[in-house]
């Protein structure tokens, strides 16, 4: 092919030539310089250097560059969500803490915008009750106001639990099933990997980019980039709201079965 296409234009401006265009394409011509040839080197960059991190032992540990939220020992990094100036009232206790019911939700200390986290939850092996009323808690991917405003990934047992699919383990409340029920039975610690995106605003207050996030429950995806809604909502529409950096809460849910406890949580700022 390649002498055929190499023969035509040869034979094509043979033919403008002799029609003396090509003689004033010529004369007009500025010398054009050669596109240089690619290498390999010209695609590769080098700086800045990409930083190390040490990485945990299993991917359950915080890396080197992580806030700890709570390392076994004391609720420091969070407040009382009604009263942010008052401590977290929850029970700490061998390595875990647990909801203590009727005292409110509780919320990080600092504000985040864009983040990885890892949480750790258990629902108590002599869990009663049943459908939403089964150990049921809540991680407010950001806290947008007081009780229960916000983004709220769904916590609760969900193991021979059915209750509606928004709603389960593993949802965005009220806007998006989990992919799979990946719960572990009560007794047992679940995990959470969460990759979170924050909305953004345009200056006059509506949104510009909606929140995105991706869940891991056990290893498993449940959400991939799933796109919020807007803050979720027990009744009526998602409907978002300019906000900034915002805290990190958990839910007191006030349903009467047993508390659920949480564990080995910490935080990366991406
Ligand atoms: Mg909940």
């Amino acid at each position: 092919m390649k002498s055929r296409n190499t023969f035509q234009i040869k034979a094509a401006a043979f033919l403008l030539s002799a029609v003396g265009l090509l003689g004033a394409a010529d004369a007009n011509a500025q010398e054009v310089p050669k596109p240089p040839k690619m290498t390999p080197e010209m695609t590769e960059f080098w700086e800045p250097e990409v930083k190390v991190v040490q990485p945990g032992k299993t991917a359950s540990d915080a890396p080197a560059d992580a806030l700890v939220l709570f390392d076994g020992k004391n609720l420091d990094q969070w407040v009382s969500t009604n009263d942010p100036a008052s401590p977290a009232k929850w029970t700490v206790e061998n390595g875990a803490f647990t909801v203590k019911k009727g005292t409110g939700n509780i919320q990080t200390k600092q504000s985040f915008e864009d983040y990885q986290l890892h949480i750790e939850w258990k629902i108590p092996a002599k869990i009663t009750g049943k459908g939403q009323g089964r150990g049921n808690s809540g991680l407010f991917l950001a806290s947008t106001g007081e009780g229960d405003a916000g983004y709220e990934l769904q916590i609760l047992d969900s193991y021979n639990n059915r209750t509606y699919a928004n709603g389960q383990a593993g949802s965005i409340y009220k806007q998006h099933p989990p992919l799979k029920n990946a719960m572990r039975q009560p007794g047992e610690w679940n995990t959470y990997d969460i990759i979170f995106t924050a909305p953004r605003f345009k200056a006059d207050g509506s949104l510009f980019t909606p929140a995105r996030v991706t869940v891991l429950h056990n290893g498993v995806v449940v959400q991939n980039d799933t796109q919020l809604k807007g803050p979720t909502q027990y009744i009526g529409l998602p409907e978002y709201k300019q906000h900034g950096k915002a805290p990190i809460k958990l839910q007191d849910h006030g349903d009467p079965s047993e508390p659920i406890s949480y564990r080995n949580i910490w935080i990366r700022e991406l």
